[in-house]
């Protein structure tokens, strides 16, 4: 493969990620929703619109009552009993999920401190096409800041769904960690979190994102147990020789 192959190759995959990152932006914000759905966009075929045609006929289905035969191309069969959600479940009244954020309901009374941070983390996030570059960031990481460096783990280890390294650092290296990360992530995806007694809200409330978010699935995570330190301790490990490009 030659060099200007390989060049090109890199401008498809980073292509392919923005598509895929700009479909999920359009489905996720209602006003964009609301723009394609008025100048017709969605309803020449488009997903939401055959979702909602689909629904459509689902309830002239859940109407016919058994009086006549639903309309379409095949007969639902009549089976004796009835169903345990009930015969009309489009009746069933549309109510707000109960909140699971912390501290969300009812309101605080006051802002958490924000000294309730004794550390932070940056994870990392690489796969099979980027890893290359997750090794030079891990390598320049390593040449400048005194950090915890953690295992390069090829597989998905705690909450982290892909593979990914990451580094530990004070609360003091993060006004230069922060700019260094944003401008050179290499177009990984990068969760930095604060460490505090809570681990479960430092990876899914608390955290800030280089580049752009995945999941994490932190939703089992518990506070340390008695006899472990009360907020995860970082023991920094790397022998810097570089000071950060200015
Ligand atoms: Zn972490």
């Amino acid at each position: 493969m030659s060099k200007h192959d390989q060049i090109q190759t890199e401008n498809l995959s980073v292509t392919a990620i923005d598509n895929i990152d700009r479909e999920w932006a359009n489905l996720l914000s209602p006003g964009r929703r609301q723009l394609l759905g008025r100048s017709g966009l969605l309803a020449g075929g488009g997903l939401l619109a055959s979702a909602l045609g689909a629904g459509k006929a689902l309830a002239q289905v859940v109407q016919g009552d058994g009086a006549a035969p639903p309309p379409g191309p095949f007969e639902v069969p009549h089976l004796p009993g009835h169903s345990p959600w009930g015969d009309h479940p489009e009746r069933e009244a549309i109510t707000r999920p109960p909140g699971f954020r912390p501290n969300e309901d009812p309101l605080p009374a006051k802002p958490r401190p924000y000294t309730d941070i004794k550390s932070y983390h940056a994870h990392i996030y690489f796969n099979e096409d980027n890893y290359q570059k997750a090794a030079l960031l891990r390598k320049w990481s390593a040449e400048r800041f005194r950090v915890e460096m953690g295992h390069w783990n090829t597989k998905p280890v705690g909450p982290h769904v892909t593979p990914s390294f990451y580094f530990g650092f004070s609360n003091e290296q993060l006004p230069v960690i922060v700019p260094w990360l944003q401008l050179n992530n290499l177009d990984l995806t990068i969760l930095i979190h604060p460490n505090t007694d809570d681990p479960r809200s430092d990876h899914l409330y608390y955290a800030l994102w280089v580049n752009r978010a995945q999941p994490v699935n932190a939703f089992d995570m518990k506070k340390p147990g008695k006899g472990q330190p009360a907020v995860e301790q970082i023991y920094p490990n790397t022998h810097p020789t570089l000071k950060p490009e200015v």
